[in-house]
């Protein structure tokens, strides 16, 4: 499998600002690197705030990354403009948490669907016909060719946008919470269309989500993301069967067991890691983890810890696993 994207060192930081001055800086992605295959599914996951939906659009240049590269099907991100841009526009979509919001409320269904396909000159014989068959990819009809957003449930808001993205057949899409606001019956519906898509036409996601469940389910490769670093990255059965950093332990150990003694068995098995994730405004040094960490020495307080192959395809930024 080849590349669809590659990300060396990508960094967003925000400016805070105090009368016109900037006096510190969030830094809210801060050095990524990653790849993902082309039919992957790349799951980012994480607690809220640790810059993973950043991390998202600054991929897709919806804000503008501080520094790193982007490539995408071998091409510098970063340089694009004219009609190169608008193609890496049409190729590289976003699938947004809230359906709503992302839908225009004064336009029915085939304008919303056909905006996009005008906006980008793709030549389509049939309009009608064009919406509809895409409206029956994602389980809806030709009933819903003439509604509008407000006349349907949440997850038949999710399939209309999810029907907009396929009319440009991007190759490449960033899944940001897809699912979370929706009820848990049709956030399965929706997951399974997602899949059932990219087994039809190849698509490749980038699937941002908290819910390690979902993720589990949805990716190949998971990258585990903390204070706005990758801290472990691997096959997803790997990540979840033999997890290696500490914080992936601790997210993994905060998944609901639902036998209670075993939850019992594994709560004294595991150390409990304490306290909520420092500010990115001053992350700590050295390991960002070691305040919270159980396992933390004098090396993780002073230098952060590279991200190392452990074992095949399996990387982790631990010092417990690489040379100091
Ligand atoms: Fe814990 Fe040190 Fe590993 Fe960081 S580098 S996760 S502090 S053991």
């Amino acid at each position: 499998m080849k590349p669809v994207l590659k990300v060396e060192g990508l960094k967003k930081y925000f400016p805070i600002k105090s009368l016109l001055r900037t006096i510190a800086w969030v830094k809210a992605v801060d050095g990524i690197t990653l790849e993902i295959m082309s039919g992957e599914t790349f799951g980012l996951v994480g607690e809220s705030g640790c810059g993973k939906t950043t991390t998202g659009r600054t991929i897709l240049r919806l804000i503008e990354p501080t520094e790193g590269k982007i490539i995408f099907k071998g091409k510098d991100v970063m340089s694009l403009k004219g009609k190169d841009l608008l193609w890496f526009r049409r190729n590289a979509q976003i699938m947004f948490q809230d359906p709503y919001s992302s839908l225009n409320p004064r336009q029915t269904v085939f304008n919303i669907i056909m905006e996009p396909v005008r906006f980008h000159g793709i030549e389509v014989d049939d309009p009608e016909e064009f919406v509809i068959k895409l409206l029956e990819s994602v389980g809806l009809n030709e009933m819903h060719l003439y509604r509008y957003p407000h006349e349907f449930s949440g997850g038949q808001r999710q399939r209309i946008a999810l029907a907009r993205l396929m009319a440009l057949k991007p190759e490449f899409i960033v899944l940001d919470e897809p699912t979370s606001a929706l009820d848990v019956s049709v956030q399965a519906n929706i997951l399974n269309t997602l899949k059932e898509l990219q087994s039809e036409y190849g698509f490749t996601y980038l699937f941002i989500s908290h819910d390690l469940g979902v993720v589990k389910y949805m990716s190949h490769r998971i990258g585990v993301m903390y204070l706005g670093k990758l801290v472990e990255v691997g096959p997803s059965d790997r990540i979840f069967e033999n997890p290696l950093h500490p914080y992936t332990q601790m997210l993994l150990s905060a998944i609901p067991v639902p036998d209670p003694e075993l939850a019992q068995e594994l709560k004294a098995k595991r150390k409990m890691v304490k306290g909520e994730p420092p500010s990115p405004v001053n992350p700590p040094a050295g390991c960002r983890f070691h305040p919270r960490c159980p396992f933390a020495k004098d090396v993780c307080r002073k230098e952060e810890p590279p991200l190392v192959e452990v074992e095949r395809d399996h990387y982790v930024a631990c010092w417990l696993y690489a040379k100091s």
